[in-house]
C-alpha cells in the first residue's frame, strides 16, 4: 500500500536547470542589444533578480514589480537607463524556450505518473512556466499545474496551499509529498502546511533551523526508493 497518492512537485531547479536557461536566456539577450555580458553584470544581475524575489515572496512586492524593475536597475547600476520592460519580455521569450533538466527528472517524472498524481507548485510568472512544460514535453506528465500567479498566494505562504489542496480531487493531507529544492518556499511551506516534505538538496546547502524535511534526497533518482 502506497503512502502518498498525490505529488507536488516544484518546478525551478528541481525538475528544470533554472540557472542554465537564465543564462542562455541573458546571453541571448545581451547579444541581441549588442552590449557585453560580463560576470560581473552576471553576477549583479542574480543578486537584483535574487532579492526582488526574495521580496515577493515575503509579499513586500508584486510580482510585476520583480518583473518590471529587475533589468531596469540592473542597468541602473551602470548608469544606463533602458526600457526594462521591453527587456523583460524579451528575455522572458528567451527563457521559456530553454529545455534544460535537472539530472534524471524526466526519466523519474515518466516513471511516477504512472503511478502517483503529479501536480506542479511553482512561484513565477504563469505565462513562462506554462510555456516551459509545453516546450520540455512535462506538461501531459501532471495532473494540475499552480502557478502562484494564478492563486493570488505564493509558496511558502499557507494561502497558497490551501489553494492547491482545494482543487485537488480526494484529496487527503496525509497523502501528500512536496518535493522542492527552496527551503524557504517548499520545505517550511509544506511543514506548515501540514503535509510530508522531501528537499531536493543537490548543493548540500544547510537547513534553515527548527524546520526538518520528512526526507532529503540529492539526486532525483532516490525518489523511486523513497515512493516505489
Ligand atoms: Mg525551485
Amino acid at each position: 500500500m502506497k503512502k502518498y497518492q498525490h505529488l507536488l512537485f516544484d518546478l525551478d531547479d528541481t525538475l528544470l536547470d533554472f540557472g542554465a536557461a537564465e543564462d542562455l536566456a541573458l546571453h541571448r539577450l545581451f547579444e541581441e542589444q549588442k552590449i557585453p555580458l560580463t560576470e560581473e553584470v552576471e553576477e549583479k544581475y542574480r543578486q537584483i533578480n535574487s532579492s526582488l524575489w526574495t521580496q515577493f515572496e515575503h509579499g513586500e512586492i508584486t510580482r510585476d514589480e520583480v518583473i518590471t524593475t529587475r533589468f531596469a536597475k540592473l542597468f541602473a547600476a551602470y548608469d544606463q537607463g533602458v526600457d526594462g520592460v521591453l527587456f523583460d519580455t524579451k528575455y522572458r521569450n528567451y527563457l521559456a524556450e530553454s529545455k534544460v533538466f535537472v539530472k534524471g527528472a524526466w526519466e523519474i517524472v515518466n516513471e511516477l505518473a504512472r503511478q502517483f498524481d503529479l501536480y506542479l507548485v511553482t512561484n513565477g510568472v504563469s505565462v513562462t512556466q506554462y510555456k516551459r512544460l509545453q516546450v520540455t514535453g512535462l506538461a501531459p506528465f501532471f495532473k494540475n499545474v499552480f502557478v502562484s500567479e494564478d492563486t493570488g498566494y505564493q509558496k511558502p505562504m499557507k494561502g497558497y496551499f490551501d489553494y492547491v489542496f482545494e482543487r485537488i480531487p480526494n484529496f487527503r493531507i496525509e497523502e501528500a509529498l512536496i518535493i522542492g529544492d527552496s527551503f524557504s518556499a517548499d520545505i517550511v511551506g509544506g511543514i506548515q502546511a501540514g503535509i510530508d516534505t522531501c528537499w531536493f538538496n543537490q548543493h548540500g546547502k544547510a537547513p534553515v533551523e527548527n524546520y526538518k524535511p520528512t526526507y532529503e534526497i540529492a539526486e532525483l533518482q532516490q525518489l523511486a526508493k523513497i515512493l516505489l
